[in-house]
């Protein structure tokens, strides 16, 4: 089993509008509320795929309740500790052909009891999974400790973890003595930690960047590279991963499904290529679906065999 990690899930709002009237009233018949956040989509694109998981985290008052609701009625297991604060809203205005413009609340402050009470329960989730992901930002009140913890238990317990979060959090476990299995940064993200301009043409530019003290003793790191597929280093081993070229529809939510893929490919414990395959194929099945977080399964095998792994 695959245990998810969401400490800062949201209600997803999306509004369609032709054009967006400032300081009036905009009325609109095109919308949608999702259950959101990085690890929720990483969920689904896992069972989805007939995979068993369990969705943590943190959730609150009734837009916690709608998430759990949400989740349960696509058939999907979650055990969530409960908090007292109110699970945020995060709103995406679509209009004036192309634009999109956003309003993410900040989210509920967590308590340093319910930080605790929260580690306590992962604890007991974790006897049931042999891979744990960790994905997203952080609420306020919890601090970058907590997904050290988690990392540490992880591997205390034998098990694999997956961290996909960026910026100082990212920097800040990377630099403890608790460091994930595996991560799955963009080359914004590496970038952003690395304080330096990668250029994703160059093999020895990108082992280069690997070098780098941050990365030591983490066995698995997948940069992608969007529709130019990912660098790998596995081990001491360096891998180039080319995609076919797809007919993109919405690549919102790739970077979770292929997370998606690469903690399906640690729990059945698949060779590394057919890994990295795995977690390329469903990154872009998620771009070929309308909605994020989405993958069609009937595709998988024809994508997965288009795609080349190669040593470099
Ligand atoms: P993120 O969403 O974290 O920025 P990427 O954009 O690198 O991550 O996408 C993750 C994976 O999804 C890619 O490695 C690739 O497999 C797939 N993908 C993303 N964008 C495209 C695209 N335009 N064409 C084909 N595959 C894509």
């Amino acid at each position: 089993m695959i245990l998810t990690v969401t400490m800062n899930p949201s209600v997803d709002i999306s509004y369609k509008l032709e054009q967006l009237k400032i300081d009036t009233v905009n009325r609109c018949e095109n919308y949608s509320k999702t259950a959101g956040g990085k690890g929720l989509n990483v969920t689904r694109v896992i069972h989805q795929m007939g995979h068993q998981v369990t969705a943590t985290g943190l959730l609150g008052g009734a837009l916690g309740r709608y998430i759990e609701d949400k989740l349960s009625s696509e058939g999907i297991a979650g055990n969530f500790y409960p908090i007292s604060g109110e699970t945020r809203n995060c709103i995406a205005i679509l209009h004036d052909n192309g634009k999109q413009t956003e309003v993410l609340e900040k989210g509920p402050v967590i308590s340093a009891e319910e930080g605790a009470g929260f580690l306590k329960q992962f604890s007991q989730l974790l006897d049931d999974a042999n891979v744990v992901t960790i994905s997203g930002s952080l609420p306020e009140g919890i601090s970058p400790e907590v997904y050290i913890d988690i990392i540490r238990k992880t591997h205390e317990a034998g098990k694999k973890v997956i961290l996909d979060t960026s910026g100082s959090t990212l920097a800040t476990v990377l630099t403890s003595g608790n460091k994930p299995y595996a991560i799955k940064p963009n080359l914004e993200e590496i970038q952003g930690i690395v304080h330096e301009t990668i250029d994703e043409d160059n093999v020895e530019d990108i082992k280069g960047i690997l070098s780098n003290e941050l990365f030591a003793d983490i066995p698995l790191i997948v940069i992608s590279l969007g529709a130019k597929g990912a660098f790998v280093k596995f081990e001491d081993a360096y891998y180039d991963v080319v995609i076919p070229k797809i007919k993109v529809v919405n690549p919102v939510g790739s970077g979770d499904a292929s997370v998606g893929g690469l903690a399906i490919g640690l729990s059945k414990e698949l060779a590394i290529e057919d890994i990295l395959k795995t977690s390329m194929t469903l990154g872009m099945l998620n771009t070929m679906e309308e909605k994020t977080g989405h993958v069609n399964p009937v595709k998988f095998q024809d994508i997965f065999d288009l795609i080349k792994v190669t040593k470099v």
